[in-house]
């Protein structure tokens, strides 16, 4: 089938038309440029400039693609989580598109967007299989038995992991946004400069929750290190970046592969922003080739937001024939196991 996707939760309005797992065309409008200067996103900004753009987006994808309506199966949009005004640009532009056109409507959870994005590179893919998702805004592994399936089996306990990046970006005067600045200087840096903290979530009952994540701890050492080492002269940011860089792939990805071996899930797959990032993805798949387990990222540049992986979410839901109804509403916040809600 064929769907053509919205996604404007966030800072990036993206517009795509999927054919099964293949994608003829994928528009990504980034807002970085714009919320830069604000050292983050600006919510008013944000759903002003997706409602200035998405049109533009949508005949470009057309053009992309050169497809016409009548080509066009259902259309999926981001629903929730996500900034409220942002969501709503998208929501009420694929409604009118499907009552104008006649088409069903897909409402999609962003987080499964995430989680399917490695479909559109792997033919193959089904679930079973575990979920490692690493975003800005989640941390979270997911047990995914089947699309609509979801059972959370960790979390983090405070900061996200992409927003942990961005802070600690911040801290080391590496601009925004966050991840892929860190991502660059720790290349030209030792990871093995600095010990930093893992953040370990304790068991009111003793010991460590095995699977939980906790990322503020480290952003307080790292932020506590920076004025002791600012006093002694100049900054050795790309050591700290590497090191910093370090402590977060391996506690991501030693639960992960824990966490994976416990459950009997094979493969492993990793979706969100902050499956960019080059050590991760090493650190991933070198410790499940040694127990024999499948790491299957986005290509690059589906790691981040992008309406390909609501399409591709949507092509999910349209096979099995769950459809919105039209007076869907957008969600603030929305857990992702109530993500079927979104159907009729
Ligand atoms: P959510 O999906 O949880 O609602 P979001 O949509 O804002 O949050 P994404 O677009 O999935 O998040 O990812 C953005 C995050 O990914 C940012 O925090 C960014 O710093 C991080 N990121 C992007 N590239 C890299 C990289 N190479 N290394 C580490 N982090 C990265
Ligand atoms: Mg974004
Ligand atoms: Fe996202």
């Amino acid at each position: 089938c064929i769907i053509l996707a919205i996604e404007t939760s966030c800072d990036e309005t993206g517009v795509a038309i999927v054919k099964n797992r293949h994608i003829l065309s994928n528009i990504v409008a980034s807002q970085i440029d714009i919320h830069r200067r604000y050292g983050g996103v600006v919510p008013e900004v944000a759903s002003r400039q997706h409602l200035e753009v998405i049109n533009i987006c949508l005949e470009q994808a057309f053009t992309e693609s050169q497809l016409s309506w009548e080509e066009i199966d259902g259309i999926a949009v981001t629903v929730a989580p996500g900034l409220m005004g942002s969501l709503l640009v998208g929501l009420t532009t694929a409604k009118t598109l499907a009552m104008i056109h006649n088409k069903p409507l897909l409402g999609i959870h962003h987080l499964e967007g995430h989680i399917y994005a490695s479909y559109l590179s792997d033919p193959q893919l089904e679930p079973p299989f575990l979920c490692l998702l690493v975003s800005g805004g989640h941390t979270s592994l997911i047990a995914v038995r089947d699309c609509g399936d979801y059972t959370l089996l960790g979390n983090t306990r405070d900061d996200a992991v992409g927003e942990a990046f961005d802070k600690t970006a911040r801290l080391l005067g590496l601009g925004y946004p966050g991840g892929p600045a860190i991502d660059r200087a720790a290349a030209a840096g030792n990871p093995f400069a600095y010990s930093l903290p893992e953040g370990k979530v304790s068991h009111p009952d003793g010991g460590y929750y095995a699977y939980e994540f906790s990322f503020s701890g480290l952003k307080t050492a790292v932020s506590r290190l920076v004025k002791q080492l600012e006093a002694q002269g100049e900054l050795p940011v790309n050591d700290l970046a590497a090191s910093f860089q370090e402590t977060v792939a391996r506690s991501l990805s030693e639960r992960t592969i824990a966490c994976a071996l416990e459950y009997n899930l094979n493969p492993i797959v990793v979706g969100g922003g902050v499956a960019a990032n080059r050590t991760l993805r090493e650190k991933l798949q070198q410790k499940g080739q040694e127990k024999g387990l499948t790491i299957h990222f986005p290509p690059m540049k589906l790691c981040t937001d992008n309406a390909a992986m609501i399409a591709c979410a949507g092509v999910q839901h349209y096979q099995r024939g769950q459809y919105s109804s039209l007076t869907l509403s957008a969600t603030s916040r929305l857990p992702l196991n109530e993500a079927m809600s979104l159907y009729a």
